[in-house]
């Protein structure tokens, strides 16, 4: 059994194994959605935001005395099956791209209330108020995704049916 600061410890070092993982998934995307600039806008400001989480987590484990993990971790299987859903069908990336995004971005959401109150409990305030900064950001961009996914859903399928209707000319 851990006590509490080692369980505290362990999710601080999974949420950033976990921002790990949404650095690559953010930064391996141009080519999916080089044609929806707003979608690789969004993103690339997402992915500096996600290395400042990065970051603010290696504060608080420094502070906490704890080094980082390897990437085998929950984080990392989730976002294994992410991709690999990715690749399943081909030619319809970009739609792929934002469903693994905005489930990632929940994934991070719950991860982050369950360290915020985690952190809350074993008494370390700072570490609880970081992830509760970080919390807001996830909800931010799953809210925008949220909020465009029926537009971005219209103009990919308008397009694809464009494309199709071009070839068989
Ligand atoms: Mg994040
Ligand atoms: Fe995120």
């Amino acid at each position: 059994m851990a006590d509490m600061d080692e369980r505290v410890d362990q999710w601080l070092r999974d949420a950033h194994a976990m921002e790990k993982q949404a650095e690559q998934m953010l930064s391996g995307q141009e080519s999916r959605i080089e044609s929806y600039p707003e979608i690789k806008e969004r993103s690339a400001q997402h992915l500096e935001e996600t290395r400042r989480q990065r970051e603010k987590l290696e504060q608080c484990m420094e502070r906490r005395e704890i080094a980082s993990s390897g990437m085998k971790d929950v984080a990392g299987q989730f976002s294994a099956m992410m991709q690999s859903v990715g690749s399943m069908m081909a030619g319809d990336e970009v739609m792929k791209y934002v469903l693994a995004w905005y489930a990632f971005e929940h994934f991070e959401i719950a991860s982050y209330r369950i360290l915020a109150a985690g952190a809350e409990a074993a008494g370390d305030s700072e570490t609880a108020r970081v992830c509760e900064e970080i919390c807001k950001e996830e909800e931010a961009t799953a809210d925008w995704l949220a909020e465009r996914m029926p537009q971005m859903t219209r103009d990919y399928l308008v397009r694809e049916e464009g494309a199709l209707d071009e070839a068989s000319r």
